[in-house]
């Protein structure tokens, strides 16, 4: 017999608030265990929880990304069970009215893209955490991290639709109000957007006259996407040519010549380079920047240097950091 397996995926995101999902503690990364706690993400008895409208506002940004539908009245439930890091014996979640509906993602290659159907994006608090190393025989939990603002994104599996596993006797939180989105704080949330990967794509290819592989390679991290667009803006500013006209060749120098570069690594005072540490933006840092890397394209579209001596001035100025004309007048190159 022959099996299709279908799966569809749960993912979780935290929202960046500066406190919990419920009550006004901190929920920033590293404090000493147990110090940003309060009696309600504690789980005592007799507290009533307080919905973060921030985070509120972070789930319908994130439903409008993910083209949901933002349901107006949607509901808070208890999702029961024990676990020693879930104090109060059940998470705060939604279920049957979740304020995200509906939605879908692409992903893939531009040309390729295959549409994932999102079935729903819930709010939800996370639990707190089990720590069993430290002390031999003994196991420790950390409730910082309880109450911490979470969306659960759930797609659609595509094919078949499955009973949930377990049951977790939800039944709605008594403690919360029903959530009332009025349809102007979904607008507030919609100006708020960036412009999203795929926009920018079609964009890119419109606007600058990019090809297909351009435009994905480009669109590929956002930093990238604005080096490249500050690049010829720079141009265009001092030129007075359009953005089509620019295009091409300004992706030529950032996708092959200037990465190219970035990939060999971040230069080295003494010479040499060495790699990118995570925390570390190579377009941000970039010894060549968009207005430097703006001026050699001019030089060499006015036919002070050719298009070989552009490269090794390029070179140059990314190990140096010196400026194209710094460079083009000490080496006599022209
Ligand atoms: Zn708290
Ligand atoms: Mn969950």
């Amino acid at each position: 017999m022959a099996y299709e397996v279908v799966i569809g995926l749960e993912a979780h995101a935290q929202l960046l608030t500066v406190s919990k999902m419920f009550c006004g503690c901190r929920t920033a990364f590293g404090a000493a265990p147990n110090t940003q706690t309060c009696p309600v993400c504690l789980g005592m008895p007799g507290v009533l929880p307080v919905i973060n409208r921030k985070a509120v506002e972070f789930a319908i940004q994130t439903g409008l990304a993910l083209n949901c539908r933002i349901a107006p009245m949607n509901r808070f439930a208890r999702k029961n069970y024990f676990y020693p890091d879930l104090p109060k014996g059940y998470q705060i979640s939604q279920y049957e009215l979740p304020i995200c509906q509906d939605g879908w993602v692409e992903i893939g290659e531009n040309g390729t893209a295959k549409r994932i159907r999102i079935r729903r994006a819930h709010l939800e608090e996370d639990a707190g955490k089990n720590l069993h190393t430290g002390i031999a025989g003994a196991s420790h939990v950390d409730l910082n991290r309880a109450g911490t603002p979470l969306l659960e994104v759930v797609t659609e599996p595509d094919m078949r639709s499955q009973e949930e596993a377990h049951d977790y006797r939800y039944f709605p939180d008594p403690d919360l109000v029903p959530l009332r989105i009025a349809s102007e704080m979904v607008e507030e949330a919609r100006k708020t957007l960036p412009e999203m990967p795929e926009a920018l794509y079609k964009r890119f290819m419109e606007e600058y006259g990019l090809p297909e592989y351009d435009a994905d390679v480009l669109t590929s991290a956002k930093d990238l996407a604005k080096f490249f667009e500050d690049t010829v803006k720079a141009q265009a500013g001092i030129t007075s040519l359009s953005g089509k006209e620019l295009g091409k060749e300004t992706s030529n120098w950032v996708m092959v010549e200037l990465l190219g570069l970035l990939h060999k690594g971040k230069p080295k005072p003494g010479g040499g380079t060495e790699p990118w540490t995570i925390e570390q933006n190579p377009y941000e840092q970039s010894p060549v920047t968009p207005q430097g890397l703006a001026e050699l394209l001019i030089m060499k579209r006015k036919g002070e240097v050719s298009g070989p001596i552009a490269k090794a001035v390029l070179e140059e100025m990314f190990n140096t950091g010196k400026s194209a004309t710094e460079i083009v007048k000490a080496q006599g190159l022209t």
